[in-house]
């Protein structure tokens, strides 16, 4: 069923959560490991995530560099299909725009509607490490609209070749918000000028970046309201685990730990003791969301799903 028919028909808040593809060489039994524990809480939809290549240099002989292209995660695809047929619950594909062109795009996207997807979450993708901005490939898309729009084209049965005629896919197509505004948008609104577009464009709810201060969700959902975003807006959350997270959190999300949390942190000397503050912290953010009429949570596992057991357990 489509991630939208779910929220409209549900009487109550969905829970869902969203995994990565395990490292190239592990088995299809490390995503099952995975999920397991989460199953008795009935998510409504598990999200896939999708890792483009990335490139090193390897020394080869007389001191030549060879630059590789690596994929460390494929699979999402393949994946979600195994999902479904494990458990019978609704995948969404995370798809992005780096690192297709646009037939490739429109054959990804073909290959999902023969395995029976029918959800996506459009996004763009992160530059890659080596380059400082996000660089389109050639022949792609330089922005999620765009994507989305590739998919509104198909459900309506325009495809790239001109001789398909008919036969429309009928996806449910996500995308991403930033209740702390996208790092490279030059301001909040012009980040909600972008979003209101893609919404415009077809894209049917939006699932947000994590968070660890409800006040800029529910300020987000309002300014979305404010220019017109009328779609579901479901909240990301991700609970703090390790010490790491402490400074990787800001870094690598550009989202701020609220002064409150980070004081609570800063007092851990041990992983154990900071995932005891981080999943405190998130059963709270969950409750007080969940109070406030959320349509669902989006969980981020990041493939630990016991931290997020633990939250769910207190709250769904
Ligand atoms: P866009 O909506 O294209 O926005 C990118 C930037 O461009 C923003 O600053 C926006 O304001 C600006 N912008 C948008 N349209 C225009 C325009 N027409 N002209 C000028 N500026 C414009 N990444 C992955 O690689 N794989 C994943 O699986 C993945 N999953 C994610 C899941 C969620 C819930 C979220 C929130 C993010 C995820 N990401 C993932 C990260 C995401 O790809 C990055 O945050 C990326 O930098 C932006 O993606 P986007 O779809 O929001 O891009």
């Amino acid at each position: 069923m489509k991630v939208i028919e779910r929220i409209k028909n549900s009487s109550k808040p969905l829970f869902s959560f969203e995994i990565i593809p395990p490292l190239k060489g592990n088995r299809i039994d490390s995503i099952y490991e995975s999920i397991d524990p989460l199953i008795e809480f009935e998510p409504s939809f598990i999200n896939v995530t999708y890792h483009r290549e990335e490139f090193t240099y390897k020394q080869r002989e007389k001191g030549y560099l060879e630059k590789i292209s690596m994929r460390k995660r494929p699979g999402t695809v393949a994946i979600c299909a195994a999902i479904y047929n494990k458990y019978k619950i609704d995948t969404v594909p995370h798809l992005i725009c780096g690192g297709f062109n646009k037939e490739e795009t429109e054959n990804a996207l073909i290959d999902l509607q023969f395995l029976g997807i029918n959800n996506v979450l459009a996004l763009r993708g992160d530059p890659i490490k080596t380059e400082p901005h996000f660089v389109p490939t050639p022949g792609g898309h330089a922005y999620a609209i765009e994507l989305v729009r590739q998919l509104k084209n198909m459900n309506q049965g325009i495809y790239l070749d001109e001789d398909i005629k008919g036969n429309p896919t009928d996806f449910c197509i996500g995308v991403a918000g930033y209740p702390e505004k996208h790092f490279e948008a030059p301001n909040m609104a012009m980040d909600l000028k972008y979003l209101k577009d893609k919404i415009d464009a077809g894209a049917e709810y939006i699932v947000t970046q994590l968070f660890f201060d409800n006040n800029k969700y529910f300020s987000f959902v309002d300014k979305c309201r404010e220019l017109g975003i009328n779609v579901p807006i479901i909240p990301g959350i991700k609970p703090i685990t390790q010490l790491r997270h402490i400074t990787f959190m800001p870094k690598f999300f550009h989202v701020e730990l609220p002064e409150t949390l980070t004081h609570e942190l800063l007092k851990c000397k041990t992983d154990a003791e900071v995932s005891h503050v981080g999943i405190a912290w998130s059963i709270q953010q969950s409750k007080e969301l969940l109070s406030k009429g959320v349509p669902g949570i989006h969980y981020f596992t990041m493939g630990k799903s016991l931290a997020t057991r633990e939250i769910v357990k207190n709250v769904f």
